[in-house]
């Protein structure tokens, strides 16, 4: 909802891509590859069909059934729908939680609204609830540090009224250990347009000025997992006018993600999804999740329905000269994908695992370090292999 100001004021800097903030992370990369431009495209199309999703229609209320079951779909059993009441209507925030293994009461909030104005907002928000629901769908089964809270919050066209209430009926009187909130609102992109850099958004409000550093040190972070997970290049520019603000008057360390091509058809009945770049879309995903993974601090596990423990696959013998026999020691197979990563990240092996014994054949390698990651639709695990 911001398309004057960014273009009134032109104060931005450049980022310079710095190799030594962020590693590249292979498992991190494993879960982005999975990122699904033909599910993005599908919810883009669904959102779209919705009509204009103005509070007190029928419309979003059919928008809030769809995200709901969404996540009950994918698994999540803590989901809240809060609603508020303003000019007569009464709308509902979304609230989908996934608890940390380390950190249980810290949360990274990622959020988007819902919401549109003068019509479907496919892009304005289409954009960011489609990509929040595709990296609720890959995070699933990832183990986390911290916990996640997805938000679809509503009432943002009107004068970001859910997020407000949010932060005004939960997250104060909760004292809800926030470590930071990211934002993604507008980030489909222009047709017929080069599509290739997204703005990361850091906060430059001075009241407060206290959590100004932290954002753009997460911003940064945020930035280089774009390097890192996508193929577009980064701006950093000021937050504004988005669900972050009622959080950074807060206090909050925020940050957010808006595209650089604006379109010029927000809030207008031309928001559609014939006037986005659905490929841009797919890339800020994956740099979004990348950077998910990095906030949360995801780590390399399994779905612990599908596998009790690690030992329920070996590889065999490890270290060898590059015969390896895979066993599953649970009749668990199920279309498993074996993806072998030298230490660089780098895919120098792919093969589809259909038994529950098999001999892969990696003598073709120079000997060193690699990474195995067995994985399917469920699960996922990743061992080193060292070829001698
Ligand atoms: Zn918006």
């Amino acid at each position: 909802m911001k398309q004057v100001l960014q273009t009134l004021i032109v104060l931005f800097t450049f980022s310079i891509s710095s190799l030594s903030a962020q590693t590249y992370n292979s498992y991190y990369n494993s879960v982005v590859t999975d990122v699904s431009s033909s599910n993005i495209l599908a919810d883009l199309i669904t959102f779209e069909n919705f009509g204009l999703k103005d509070v007190g229609s029928t419309a979003i209320s059919n928008a809030q059934n769809w995200i709901t079951t969404r996540y009950q779909d994918l698994g999540y059993t803590d989901i809240v729908e809060q609603p508020f009441s303003y000019g007569g209507n009464t709308t509902n925030n979304i609230i989908i939680t996934k608890t940390g293994s380390v950190y249980p009461n810290t949360f990274l909030i990622i959020d988007a609204h819902y919401d549109t104005i003068n019509g479907t907002g496919t892009n304005d928000n289409g954009s960011g609830t489609v990509l929040m629901m595709e990296l609720a769908r890959l995070l699933k089964n990832v183990n986390t540090e911290y916990s996640i809270k997805f938000i679809h919050f509503s009432g943002e066209e009107d004068g970001l009224i859910g997020s407000n209430y949010y932060v005004n009926n939960t997250v104060i009187p909760d004292n809800l250990d926030i470590s930071l909130v990211l934002n993604i609102d507008e980030v489909g992109g222009v047709n017929g347009l080069i599509n290739n850099i997204i703005v990361c958004e850091n906060d430059q409000d001075n009241t407060p000025s206290a959590n100004n550093a932290a954002s753009a040190a997460s911003t940064t972070i945020m930035a280089n997992c774009f390097g890192l997970y996508s193929n577009l290049a980064t701006e950093i520019s000021y937050a504004y006018a988005s669900d972050y603000v009622p959080f950074q008057n807060n206090g909050e360390i925020i940050t957010g993600l808006y595209e650089k091509n604006e379109t010029p058809y927000a809030h207008t009945s031309s928001d559609t999804l014939a006037n986005m770049d659905v490929n841009y879309l797919f890339e800020v995903t994956k740099g979004a999740l990348g950077a998910a993974l990095e906030f949360a601090v995801g780590i390399n596990s399994l779905d612990v329905t599908t596998f009790s423990k690690d030992s329920t696959i070996s590889f065999y013998p490890n270290p060898s000269s590059g015969k390896f026999n895979i066993k599953l020691n649970e009749n668990i197979v199920e279309n498993f994908e074996l993806i072998v990563l030298d230490i660089l990240g780098k895919e120098v092996y792919k093969s589809k695992i259909n038994n529950q014994i098999e001999t892969i054949d990696l003598s073709f390698l120079n000997k060193g370090v690699y990474l195995a990651s067995l994985k399917n639709d469920k699960a996922r695990i990743t061992k080193k292999l060292v070829i001698q």
